[in-house]
């Protein structure tokens, strides 16, 4: 069967596919396909292996034709695929879940420690040449070690984080969760879960973990700024529209909070103006995944996915709709 894989991913996935019997077409640009090139490719393919940057409606599964039976995002967020779309045209969607886990906590993790200890901006301030000599009041940061987590999201990615802080550094760890209301961590590590409010006026570092969602756009907005402590760290490593940038701006310049570390933003690619002038915020281009052994196993799972459907059985990832 014919598969379309909308930007060049690791070999190794690919790899499988063509030892499954499948024809292969990769995209040949390395950039994000326009809608008319989207849909111009995925035309007569049985699947498509698509990116969290690829809007996949009915639009593009139309022009794909009813031979479609399955999109494998080559991401554990699904927020770029209408699922009623799919639904209705009996189309399959997957993900890869846990195997990016570790990798995106390492990532929140080090943007708690960078944004909290001023890395990027010790960083910077050294190679200007602005360093002349050991000073008492030199760039203070915030302690890690013993102090309160508030995790917004308890599922794979905040427990994993949670692991982190709290084995690692000792750390309190606060969570909200609509969904999950006890966690095996309440007694393992000590964790509590409280109202959204409790944890953001209690915690001295944010970590949001939830899917981008219309009731989690804007979760973090101007009042949610004004509960939180004035030393307090917010990470966001989830979707950029979680948070309200232009209120995180503000926050930030007002110094209604520390610092913050971002790995998502809200308008992709584009940045809001004047975040990049602010010193007390670090910003990763949506990287939390991005290392080699795990985009190896992305690519893998992505590919497994498609080989079951392709063979009319329920794909290990598959998303409810
Ligand atoms: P998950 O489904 O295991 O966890 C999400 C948690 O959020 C669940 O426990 C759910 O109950 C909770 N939740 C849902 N709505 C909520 C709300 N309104 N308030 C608070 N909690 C709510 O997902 P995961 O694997 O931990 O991934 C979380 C998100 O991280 C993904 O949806 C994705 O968007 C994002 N992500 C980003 C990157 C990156 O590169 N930056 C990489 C992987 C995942």
């Amino acid at each position: 069967m014919r598969i379309f894989i909308t930007r060049k991913i690791p070999q190794i996935g690919i790899d499988r596919l063509k030892q499954a019997g499948h024809e292969v077409i990769v995209s040949d640009v390395d950039r994000p396909l326009t809608r008319d090139e989207l849909k111009q490719k995925v035309a007569g393919v049985d699947a498509i292996l698509s990116q969290l940057v690829d809007k996949m409606n009915g639009e593009i599964m139309d022009a794909a034709g009813k031979q479609l039976k399955i999109i494998a995002n080559y991401a554990v967020g699904f927020d770029n695929i209408n699922l009623k779309n799919a639904h209705d045209r009996n189309i399959a969607i997957t993900n890869t879940p846990d195997i990016l886990t570790e990798a995106v906590a390492d990532h929140a993790f080090a943007l708690m420690l960078a944004a909290g200890r001023r890395i990027v901006e010790s960083d910077r301030f050294s190679r200007a040449g602005k360093y002349t000599g050991w000073q008492p009041f030199l760039l203070l940061g915030q302690d890690l070690l013993g102090k309160t987590l508030g995790v917004v999201g308890l599922g794979r990615i905040g427990s994993a984080l949670a692991y982190r802080a709290a084995q690692g550094f000792k750390m309190k760890i606060l969570y909200y969760d609509p969904i999950i209301k006890s966690s095996p961590f309440d007694t393992e590590v000590g964790a509590k879960p409280v109202s959204l409010e409790e944890l953001l006026k209690n915690s001295d570092f944010v970590s949001i973990h939830v899917p981008l969602l219309p009731e989690t756009k804007h979760l973090i907005s101007t009042p949610q700024f004004e509960m939180m402590k004035k030393t307090a760290v917010l990470v966001n490593t989830s979707r950029g529209p979680v948070v309200d940038e232009q209120a995180l701006l503000k926050a930030l310049q007002n110094r209604d909070i520390f610092a913050a570390g971002i790995d998502v933003w809200e308008f992709e690619p584009k940045l809001t103006p004047g975040l990049a002038e602010i010193e007390n915020i670090v910003i990763t281009p949506h990287i939390a995944s991005a290392t080699v052994e795990t985009r190896d196993n992305m690519s893998k799972l992505a590919a497994e996915n498609i080989i079951a459907a392709l063979k009319g059985n329920a794909p290990p990832n598959l998303i409810k709709q």
